[in-house]
């Protein structure tokens, strides 16, 4: 049986002949030299023999010397060819081997006659048939060993034949005639059974070509496999499982002590370009952004797409600080320039870059692309437009919200989330015409954390489905415990708004409840939160609607403010963000917006919230641009479920603004 080891050989061997002749002529000496030993033991045997034979008759050099010599050579030559098969191995040497084995042989053959000749004046009768038989039995035993090259049998078997014929037919012509009739179908057979094998060997060589060709093609398949699995095929650039692998790459090159630069770009105003101008647009706005990328960045792989309007880059290990500020500066200013779009409108995109730092506590690509994700989310809320690196207060903040969300991972939140109620004032009146529910969440060990950082934190871990359903618990339980005329209004985060498991979560808990709790809740939603996936945002929050909620689109101003989505989501309530009233010039910028948005809603009849209002003046500011309905520590800070009470409708409420005015802003309540 065939063993591992020697298909190992067979195969390597095969892999280095540069033809499939060549590898037939390669296995076809492997074939011979396996039996090459047993040959030269044939020769000797049989000379041994056919000496012995003739000892005392025959002179002894015919009888002793020449055996002897035999059996001499026999052994020099299987010296020789002991573990020839290593050597055979090459192309050349096996050509070149099987040329002289096929010389060597007539020439042994030529001698073997004549030798076998000379003992003819010295043989009886009996001994000369001898002779005729070891005519024919050595000369067919030695083209066993040759059974790989029909060629070589061939000629071995016809020159044995004349040998037969020409030797002994002389002597008694009819027995030999016979004989050799015999003889020369017994070596046709020889022959025929030759060739088959040979053919046998020439398919498996064949075989071997074919399985090669065809696990080269694998290969060439699975290498286009790979590098489509690595690239992205809008734009071309490697993708995020390549990019991830080119900084592992870098830093196994050079060591986790010289890290290359990891920097993250994120698109801003790319999603209303698909949006309103469609997928061709987004496509062609994201190819130039690559091509933009890569001339600043300068080589190949070394720009990436991450995925949607997400790019990345890598700068290696040796550029300086200063180069690496340099070029993120860079690569925020290509944006400065607009984009054609293929309905040729043109459109404005820019870019928020984060980069990695070297200096701090990096080690692998997890943590460089962890920096550059931080510094990018600090780009963007510093404003849009802006490249930030990754510094060591970054480090302390991310370190903090490992904390936290180490412990908002194993928090029990029913026990641990309170809800607050900020007053939301018709500034007309002074009644409250809802309360904002508020999260505050104080755990065992880190205390107090302030939402604006778990909700963050909350939002990275993907968990703020946990938050979200028991603030609506305890949301739906204070209003079943208050008054029917007072409102809740509670925020949904972005992943809640577009997953459709949360979402039927809590339509199922708001369903257990009386339709007419439900018309007493409003969902506070952002834009940015509507962006990711609209559809779908819109789908859930259509459900919510069906149940008589109300929604309001939160913190207006601060993303888009497209007027589309306004106009789109059918809003019942729009709240203006607090750095409007808040900004120092609110005179100059903040009032003209304030008062236009405030205006469109009224046309869209939506109510119109101003958030933050802090001072009498703000309110005035507010009031001035037409707002009735403010929310702010102005009123009132968020309150303890308790003490909300004191402003339920009916139970009082707040100085009406006219009354303000004669009191000169102070809010008696
Ligand atoms: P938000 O939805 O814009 O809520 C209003 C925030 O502004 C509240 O901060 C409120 O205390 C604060 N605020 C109200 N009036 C004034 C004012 O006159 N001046 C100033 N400077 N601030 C004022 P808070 O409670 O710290 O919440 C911060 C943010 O955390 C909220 O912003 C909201 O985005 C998020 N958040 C709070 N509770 C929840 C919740 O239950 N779920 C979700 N998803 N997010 C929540
Ligand atoms: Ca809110
Ligand atoms: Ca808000």
């Amino acid at each position: 049986m065939l063993d591992f080891t020697e298909l190992r050989a067979y195969r390597a061997m095969l892999n280095l002949a540069r033809s499939p002749k060549e590898a037939v002529e390669m296995e076809q000496m492997r074939a011979i030299t396996q039996n090459i030993v047993p040959l030269y033991f044939l020769i000797s045997a049989s000379a041994v023999g056919l000496g012995g034979n003739f000892y005392g008759q025959a002179p002894d050099i015919m009888t002793v010397g020449v055996p002897l010599v035999a059996v001499l050579v026999s052994l020099w030559r299987v010296t020789k060819w002991w573990g020839a098969e290593k050597r055979l191995a090459e192309p050349d040497n096996a050509r070149r081997n099987l040329r002289q084995l096929e010389g060597f042989t007539i020439i042994l053959f030529a001698m073997l006659a004549v030798w076998v000749a000379m003992f003819l004046p010295y043989s009886s009768d009996i001994q000369v048939t001898y002779l005729s038989f070891f005519t024919a039995f050595t000369g067919a035993a030695a083209t066993l060993c040759a059974l790989s090259r029909p060629r070589m049998v061939a000629i071995t078997l016809s020159l044995t034949l004349l040998q037969f014929c020409v030797m002994f037919m002389g002597q008694a012509p009819r027995y030999y005639l016979f004989t050799a009739i015999q003889l020369a179908a017994t070596y046709f057979v020889f022959f025929l059974a030759s060739r088959s094998y040979n053919r046998r060997l020439i398919q498996g060589v064949m075989l071997h070509y074919q399985l090669k060709n065809e696990s080269a093609r694998t290969a060439r398949l699975s290498e286009t496999n790979r590098q489509l699995a690595l690239s992205d095929t809008l734009t071309g650039l490697p993708n995020r499982r390549s990019f991830f692998e080119e900084i592992d790459r870098v830093i196994g090159e050079c060591g986790p002590d010289c890290l290359p630069v990891v920097g993250l770009i994120d698109l801003d105003g790319f999603k209303p370009i698909n949006d309103v101008y469609g997928h061709a647009a987004g496509d062609a706005v994201l190819v130039e952004t690559a091509t933009r990328l890569t001339r600043v960045i300068g080589s190949e792989n070394r720009v990436a797409r991450l995925g949607g309007d997400e790019f990345a880059y890598i700068l290696p290990p040796e550029t300086s600080p200063e180069a690496a500020r340099l070029i993120a500066e860079r690569v925020v200013n290509v944006f400065l320039r607009p984009f054609r779009l293929p309905t040729n409108d043109t459109s404005r995109v820019s870019a928020s870059v984060g980069y990695s730092s070297r200096v701090l506590n990096a080690r692998t690509s997890r943590d460089l692309v962890a920096q550059a994700d931080f510094a990018l989310f600090r780009a963007k809320e510093v404003s849009v437009g802006h490249a930030v690196e990754f510094s060591a207060e970054h480090a302390k903040t991310q370190q903090r919200e490992a904390l936290v969300q180490q412990c908002f991972r194993s928090a029990d939140l029913e026990e641990e989330i309170r809800l607050v109620f900020q007053p939301i004032v018709d500034s007309s009146t002074g009644t409250v015409v809802r309360f904002e529910a508020l999260a505050r969440w104080t755990h065992p060990e880190i205390g107090i954390v302030g939402p604006d950082e778990f909700v963050a934190v909350a939002e990275k871990a993907g968990m703020t489905h946990l938050m979200t359903r028991s603030v609506f618990r305890k949301a739906i339980r204070q209003l079943r415990e208050w008054p029917d005329s007072v409102q809740l209004t509670v925020n949904l985060s972005a992943q809640d708004i577009i997953s459709r498991d949360t979402t039927e979560e809590l339509v199922s808990m708001l369903m257990a409840e009386e339709p007419s709790l439900c018309e007493r809740l409003c969902l506070e939603v952002t834009e940015t939160s509507l962006l990711s996936d609209t559809a779908e945002a819109r789908y859930n929050l259509e459900r919510f609607r069906q149940l008589g909620l109300k929604i309001a689109l939160d913190d207006f101003g601060t993303g888009y403010s497209s007027l589309r989505y306004l106009q789109d989501f059918d809003f019942d309530v729009v709240k203006i963000d607090r750095t409007f009233i808040q900004s120092q010039d609110v005179r100059a910028h903040g009032f003209g917006l304030v008062a236009t948005i405030q205006q469109l809603c009224r046309s869209m009849a939506i109510d119109c919230v101003v958030e933050g209002v802090e001072t009498f003046e703000q309110l005035q500011y507010a009031r001035s641009a037409g707002c009735r309905y403010i929310q702010g520590y102005f009123y009132s800070r968020p309150l303890e479920a308790d003490a909300a009470s004191a402003y339920f409708p009916g139970a009082g409420g707040f100085t009406p603004f006219s009354g303000l005015a004669r009191t000169g802003g102070r809010n008696v309540a």
